[in-house]
């Protein structure tokens, strides 16, 4: 069991098990999203995730023209956790509100193309130029 939560605490997600992936995007909704230079998210089944706490909801839609909704707390802005149209039935969670220097590393690198010159991320399997379905 672990929990992700806002920089207030107000917004929480409580996850049972292990997560199905881990990816670490440098496309720049992400960077958008995040503020930071690249996001990096752990996806979990809905059925692991228990949210609680009220958060406002930010929807676009991708390049690859699926809705991509994120949902940050009102409070201090945290986007905490997000439901993509390209993985219907999954929640990504934002690692770094996890707190866990301990947490696995990502399985995959995408949008590489758009990555910071000085990131370098140490995936577990691979790296993409672009997103990958
Ligand atoms: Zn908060
Ligand atoms: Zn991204």
């Amino acid at each position: 069991m672990r929990e992700a939560t806002c920089a207030c605490g107000a917004l929480t997600a409580q996850l049972s098990g292990e997560p199905v992936s881990i990816v670490a995007c440098h496309c720049i909704a992400c960077q958008k999203r995040t503020g930071s230079v690249l996001g990096v998210g752990a996806y979990y089944p809905a059925a692991q995730v228990d949210v609680s706490g009220s958060a406002h909801a930010f929807k676009r839609t991708s390049d690859a023209g699926h809705t991509f909704t994120s949902h940050f707390c009102p409070t201090c802005g945290t986007s905490l956790y997000w439901e993509s149209g390209k993985n219907p039935g999954m929640i990504g969670i934002a690692v770094g509100a996890l707190a866990d220097p301990r947490f696995p590393r990502p399985l995959r690198s995408v949008w590489e193309e758009t990555k910071h010159d000085w990131v370098a991320v140490d995936t577990i399997a691979a790296h993409f130029p672009k997103g990958r379905t």
